[in-house]
């Protein structure tokens, strides 16, 4: 283990809220009153020296008032020719509420109690005491709060042992039954080990192995499991979130069982970013998730679990056009493979194979193709040839030109159109337009 971290005082996590968008605003409100506290992820990052994602806040009462009145004074402040556009909304049944502008926000709560009606379903939400608030955490490193004015203001508030847990790098349940309370506390534990590098308390740990194989995520809702892998997916190091969710057994507990393979994940990720452009790491790793053990090569195996796949995509709540990417990435994997490896690195036969395909599918059969076959195999090498060069050539001329040649409008059109880009791709014909021309005439 690291040695441990020497963390920021109260005030002085004060003074750097100062800096973060929102907070002179944040603490202007709170001047005078003391119900509000900052709280959560935003304290513990703050702590440590580093940069909230956001801000989360808790008064007594009301969480909509004080967000609409943190939203008109940096709307004032902002002044006229501010082009930002500061908003906020709430959430009623968990009387929450939110502000946001360009790219930051603020989370508002109300301070509450929770009680889990039954294990995995969402919390009621009753009004609570100020320990009652830190008590319905999750981890102790994010049961500390630190009030914004009033006789405390700047006087760390904590569950017992938070600031020795947060120093030493350390992920700590707050009770023995909190994961059956809410198993997607498994998942956010996953998270917060990959994003800090802290260590799971031996405890705890013990928690989520019991957890695990009493199927407690048996009672959470699929649109829950959904929204958690999401956020393992919007993390800045996705990979390393799905490892440690993986390492904590969580992605075979699941109704549809997932698999994941760090190594072929970096290497299929890095075959993507060659692509550039708008590419999208997060479809590629859910394709990869739910790709069965010997995709691509056995792509009938995924034939037989189709129904399941679609009512799990179903339930992730993807939008269709990204749900499409993936579940064509599994239904077309095999295909695409065998075309790779049959064009023999003739780049017209590459084309045909991969011109259909998403840049997503093309990255990820060639990375676990060079697991399965061969590193650097022709299925990888075409792969990155595909998306790295031979994705971007096109023609100078157009239908347009083959018209005015004399050609009649139809089908004709478009297929003179594919032989003379097929020769231009294999090199048979100079850079200019009048040999693309004669090439599609004489086909
Ligand atoms: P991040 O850095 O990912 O934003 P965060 O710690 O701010 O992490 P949020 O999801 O924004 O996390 O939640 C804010 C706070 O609310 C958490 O720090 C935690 O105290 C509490 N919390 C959120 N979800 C749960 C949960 N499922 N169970 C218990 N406490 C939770």
């Amino acid at each position: 283990m690291s040695k441990a971290a020497s963390l920021r005082t109260g005030a002085e996590v004060l003074g750097a809220l100062q800096d973060q968008p929102g907070g002179p605003q944040l603490l202007e409100l709170a001047d005078g009153r003391s119900d509000v506290e900052l709280v959560g992820g935003a304290v513990r990052d703050l702590l440590l020296g580093g940069t909230p994602r956001e801000l989360d806040v808790v008064v007594a009462d009301d969480a909509a008032a004080f967000a609409d009145e943190l939203a008109h004074r940096l709307d004032a402040l902002a002044g006229r020719s501010s082009r930002e556009n500061f908003q906020s909304s709430s959430h009623e049944r968990f009387r929450t509420a939110l502000v946001w502008w360009d790219g930051s926000r603020i989370d508002v709560a109300t301070r509450r109690s929770e009680r889990y009606p039954q294990p995995g379903a969402l919390p009621e939400v009753l009004e609570g005491t100020p320990e009652e608030d830190l008590q319905r955490r999750d981890f102790t490193v994010n049961a500390i709060a630190l009030p914004l004015g009033g006789a405390h203001r700047g006087e760390l508030r904590t569950v017992s042992g938070a600031l020795e847990d947060l120093s030493a790098g350390r992920l700590r349940v707050l009770h023995d039954h909190s994961f059956i309370d809410d198993p997607t506390r498994l998942f956010r534990l996953a998270r917060y080990r990959a994003r800090l590098g802290f260590a799971i308390d031996e405890l705890t740990a013990g928690l989520v192995g019991a957890a695990v194989s009493s199927r407690a995520l048996d009672a959470v809702s699929l649109a829950r499991i959904g929204a958690e892998l999401r956020l393992a997916l919007s993390e800045a190091d996705m990979v390393a979130a799905l490892t440690s969710t993986e390492g904590l057994g969580l992605l075979k507990a699941l109704p549809v069982q997932l698999r994941f393979d760090e190594q072929i994940a970096r290497k299929a990720l890095a075959l993507l970013s060659e692509a550039g452009g708008d590419i999208r790491p997060d479809l590629l790793l859910l394709t990869l998730l739910l790709a069965p053990p010997r995709y691509p090569l056995e792509y009938d195996l995924y034939e037989e679990k189709r129904n399941d796949i679609v009512w799990f995509l179903s339930g992730l709540q993807l939008t269709a056009p990204d749900r499409d990417v993936v579940l064509r990435a599994l239904t077309e994997g095999g295909e695409l493979a065998g075309g790779l490896a049959a064009a023999q690195e003739v780049p017209s036969r590459i084309y045909d194979a991969a011109a259909r395909a998403s840049l997503e599918a093309v990255a990820l059969v060639g990375a676990i193709t060079a697991f399965q076959v061969a590193d650097d195999g022709p299925v990888t090498l075409a792969a990155r040839r595909w998306l790295t060069e031979l994705r971007h050539v096109r023609l100078q001329i157009t239908g347009a030109d083959l018209l005015a040649a004399g050609i009649p409008e139809g089908p004709e059109v478009g297929r003179k159109l594919d032989a003379a880009l097929a020769r231009k791709l294999d090199g048979e014909l100079t850079g200019e337009r009048q040999a693309e021309l004669r090439a599609a005439l004489e086909a």
